[in-house]
């Protein structure tokens, strides 16, 4: 079977094909580091996280590469009123990003390219595009000549005469043209600025990702990815940069994930509803904001509330129940059971019916239905008098594999030998300060893990209960 997405480029659901045989090559636009996260922030990491988990379940070997805006006006300002370096403060924010996002089940990328450390590379994209006319420095700046790039306008599907009605020239702007963007800006005094055949300065925003997709993956790549608002005009001029240099396709599929909506409303600064990720998960298990996440179609709107939270968590909870039950029969059952056919069947049917729903556009809404379906299936075979240990194995399997896909975890995860020892560690170190109420802590969490302490005079030595 074959997977099918929706390509903005064409507007049409396509049949995939990977430019090689079993490998993709897929870059999805990262964060502006100046703030922890907000829930849409969230929203494509965690999608496109999926998407990769599948494209992996399916077994394709990704090449997954995001990027960081590391340095922008946006930093910049924020600097300014925190009185803090622009690199301090990217660092902490690329840091709290990996916190939040890896709360949220989302492996990291390959690569996470920073601009700060591309910098020769987008200098001399920049410098080729000026040599090729594509480009023309004017007082320091340098900006892309969108006419010349014929094509301008293909993946947001607007002509250029339909672009060039509202388009102006801002003042102290020292374009050509009112449709011209701008690739490097030349730096006001005191600003971080790096030199360049221009003078000092720093990138505009979208050759960022033109350079980094050239550095990292090549000049055409299969899945290019983002939110919705970074159709027009940050794709539409990654586009035009990229394909102007190589006279290559940039990619083969352009993916968008849909708006988040807060309480029915549009997440705006003026409304003040910005919800953090770093907020949300002290409140809900990060889990479950991720279950919430998939539980819907990553193109659809999604309107996020207290009330749809505490329903994703609730289904979760169902599925986990369902996972235990199983899993404990399996400890306790006797090899018995008969007529496993029907039931493996059974469960062939719900894999089937995930796949298909995953194929189909990354349907994850379906699959989760798929994967309810398994649990009314276990639950009813729970109830059989005899259980078969290969039947109840098949549920487990079918369920993890569902559960890698979505990013959910359904087990206890056991703890690793060295989590142990530095929890031990930690212990010895508490006692030492007399906090025995941390120390009891720790033995209760560990035991609750299955982890027996046993406290000698040689020392602290563990082991795995029964
Ligand atoms: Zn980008």
């Amino acid at each position: 079977m074959a997977i099918k997405l929706y390509n903005t480029l064409t507007r049409r659901k396509e049949t995939f094909e990977p430019m090689e045989e079993g490998k993709i090559k897929m870059y999805v636009c990262g964060p502006t580091v100046y703030n922890y996260i907000h829930i849409g922030n969230a929203r494509p990491a965690v999608v496109f996280d999926m998407i990769r988990r599948y494209f992996e379940y399916r077994g394709f070997d990704v090449q997954y590469v995001s990027n960081f805006t590391d340095v922008d006006d946006k930093i910049i300002k924020a600097a300014e009123e925190m009185g803090e370096d622009v690199m301090a403060i990217a660092e902490r924010f690329i840091k709290a990003y990996h916190e939040d996002t890896g709360a949220l089940g989302v492996k990291p990328a390959d690569e996470h390219p920073r601009v700060t450390d591309t910098m020769p590379e987008i200098i001399e994209f920049i410098d080729r595009l000026t040599e090729k006319g594509y480009a023309y420095e004017s007082e320091g700046d340098v900006y892309f000549r969108t006419r010349k790039f014929d094509t301008y306008g293909q993946l947001s599907h607007q002509s250029i005469d339909d672009l060039q009605v509202g388009a102006r020239i801002k003042v102290g702007e020292k374009k050509e043209d009112p449709l011209d963007f701008v690739l490097w800006k030349s730096a006001k005094p005191g600003e971080i600025s790096w030199n360049s055949p221009w003078g000092k300065g720093r990138p505009g925003w979208h050759i960022e990702c033109s350079a980094m997709v050239k550095k990292y993956l090549g000049e055409t790549i299969d899945i290019h990815a983002g939110g919705q608002d970074l159709a027009f005009p940050h794709h539409e001029n990654e586009i035009a940069q990229s394909e102007a240099l190589n006279e290559k396709k940039m990619a083969n599929y352009w993916i968008h994930n849909g708006y988040i909506n807060i309480d029915n409303e549009k997440m705006s600064k003026s409304l003040g509803n910005f919800i953090l990720v770093h907020d949300i998960i002290r409140q809900f298990d990060p889990e479950v904001v991720r279950f919430f996440i998939v539980n819907a179609h990553y193109r659809s709107p999604i309107n996020f509330s207290d009330e749809q939270l505490n329903s994703a968590k609730s289904s979760l909870e169902r599925i986990k129940t369902t996972y235990l039950n199983v899993s404990h029969r399996l400890e306790e059952t006797a090899d018995l059971g008969e007529s496993t056919d029907r039931w493996l069947k059974e469960i062939k049917k719900y894999r089937e019916q995930f796949t298909e729903a995953m194929d189909d556009d990354f349907n994850s809404a379906n699959a989760v239905a798929a994967m309810f379906d398994l649990v009314k299936t276990a639950n009813k075979y729970l109830e059989e008098k005899q259980t078969n240990k290969g039947v109840l194995k098949a549920f487990l399997t079918e369920f993890d594999d569902m559960a890698f896909v979505l990013g959910v975890r359904l087990g206890e995860e056991e703890l690793l030998d060295e989590e142990v020892e530095q929890l031990i560690e930690e212990r010895i170190e508490a006692r030492k300060n007399r906090d025995f109420a941390r120390a009891d802590e720790i033995r209760d969490q560990l035991k609750d893990q299955n982890i027996i302490l046993e406290d000698t005079p040689q020392g602290t030595r563990w082991k795995r209960g029964q």
